[in-house]
């Protein structure tokens, strides 16, 4: 066994489930979001991102991906309503991103891929912290937001601008006064299941949300994401792509759509 997963071909995907054998659960991400076979559900609420008094901290390459971490002490940032019950804290958002702009994304849609996965993690304030939450199978709250190469997204520059200084594992550099909202789409229609982590240790704790409308990403800032490395400085060079996990079986699971 590798003495560490990661995304290579001696210690991806297909071996995680060595160290971490809920890799074949019953509840794995991601999934391929048929849309045909998604079922509107009427009871399904708005989905509530209140983000306006969100505060960022820093930006952290930690060798999978890099994260945006906030500040989770308080009711900032929180997530409600779609189809959550209670309050759930934003902690941090990261990609997962491609080698190319044909693949990248974890989730696809009727098998299409996109060129990256934003994710937007949150944990549910009746555990306490995240490392309780993530014993439970109501713990996290992951909202999925696709990227889609078109024009350049005014509200992702500042993170492509920062990776430059988080090339390499273990880098992070400060990073306040960064507000969420710009990274996602005019609509919030949703679907909607309960799933897992994408990575290691791949616990089934999390209610999937993932946004039907894309997110813009230039190619040219797409390409910034691949500059950032797996290694840590002064090992050989290994380019941060195809940081995704691929899609896992549905099993007996129902994919619910907030929209008709
Ligand atoms: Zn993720």
């Amino acid at each position: 066994m590798p003495h560490h997963w990661g995304y290579g071909p001696h210690n991806g995907p297909a071996h995680w489930h060595k160290d971490f054998p809920v890799a074949n659960g019953e509840r794995q991400s991601p999934i391929d979001i048929d849309t045909k076979a998604a079922v509107y559900d009427a009871a399904l609420k708005p989905l509530h991102p209140h983000y306006e008094q969100a505060i960022s901290r820093r930006i952290v390459n930690n060798g999978h991906s890099f994260n945006v971490e906030f500040d989770d002490s308080q009711d900032k940032a929180v997530l409600e309503g779609g189809p959550l019950t209670g309050t759930y804290r934003l902690t941090q958002f990261h990609f997962h991103w491609g080698s190319s702009d044909a693949q990248g994304s974890e989730h696809t849609v009727d098998k299409k891929k996109y060129a990256a996965e934003l994710h937007f993690v949150h944990w549910n304030t009746k555990y306490g912290d995240f490392g309780k939450a993530v014993k439970h199978p109501d713990g996290l709250a992951v909202v999925g937001v696709f990227l889609e190469i078109g024009a350049a997204n005014p509200g992702l520059q500042k993170v492509v601008d920062a990776l430059a200084y988080i090339k390499t594992k273990g880098k992070s550099v400060d990073f306040p006064n960064f507000n969420p909202r710009g990274l996602l789409p005019q609509s919030l229609d949703y679907w909607t299941y309960p799933g897992s982590l994408t990575t290691p240790p791949l616990l089934e704790c999390v209610t999937w949300v993932v946004l039907k409308e894309p997110i813009n990403v230039s190619s040219e800032q797409m390409s910034k994401f691949r500059t950032l490395n797996f290694n840590v400085e002064g090992e050989p060079e290994e380019r941060m792509v195809d940081n995704w996990r691929p899609t896992q079986p549905l099993k007996d699971r129902q994919v619910k759509a907030s929209f008709k």
